[in-house]
């Protein structure tokens, strides 16, 4: 350490790694890139921060579950420049809340933070980023255009709380637009051939026996 400038020391210890773009702040660990795979961001600079310790999420959670819990959070960092604004759809921003009731969008502006999405509204629709659980729906046949209402959303107190049984309390719940199929937590399926379990698991959160 001795031989290493002041200046450079410091080098790692700046604030927001952005100058201009968006920060996805408390997701639940291990849905931070799940999120990123969904994104398109050729040609962007992303900073993923993975597996952080979150006070905030932890006080939550300990107080719903009535004891000490810890609570792991991922935060990513794009510096969007000019396609700031495009970088989040309103799909993307429902399979966020999906996937990470606890999430904020942050968006940033001359390195401060300008605009704050949080909570993220539920999502009315669903488009694309969800595969029908009926596998005569054409959607899945003949490859149409997908869109799911959503009936119920995880909320943040769902994904906190350490003893709720996901498989029989379904707290996602959607029914496709075309053959007007109802499926829920385990049945859901994204495009990119993970579960909402695949995605969640890591934490063990939902799907707990
Ligand atoms: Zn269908």
């Amino acid at each position: 350490m001795n031989g290493v400038p002041k200046t450079e020391q410091r080098a790692y210890m700046r604030i927001l790694p952005i100058e201009e773009g968006i920060v996805i702040d408390h997701l639940l660990a291990h849905t931070g890139l799940f999120v990123l795979n969904l994104m398109d961001y050729t040609g962007l600079t992303v900073t993923p921060g993975l597996d952080y310790r979150s006070d905030k999420l932890s006080d939550l959670a300990s107080r719903i579950a009535g004891r000490a819990v810890v609570v792991k959070k991922d935060i990513i960092f794009i510096e969007g420049g000019e396609r700031t604004d495009e970088l989040i759809s309103e799909d993307l921003k429902g399979a966020i809340k999906i996937v990470s009731p606890t999430a904020t969008i942050n968006y940033v502006k001359g390195g401060k933070i300008v605009d704050k999405i949080h909570p993220i509204p539920d999502p009315q629709y669903l488009g694309g980023i969800l595969l029908c659980a009926n596998d005569n729906c054409t959607t899945n046949t003949e490859g149409g255009a997908r869109r799911f209402r959503v009936i119920e959303a995880p909320t943040i107190e769902d994904v906190l709380n350490y003893t709720t049984d996901f498989q029989t309390k379904t707290p996602f719940k959607v029914q496709c637009c075309y053959c007007e199929k109802q499926f829920f937590g385990p049945m859901v399926r994204f495009y990119t051939g993970q579960t909402l379990r695949d995605v969640l698991e890591g934490e063990g959160r939902f799907f707990r026996k």
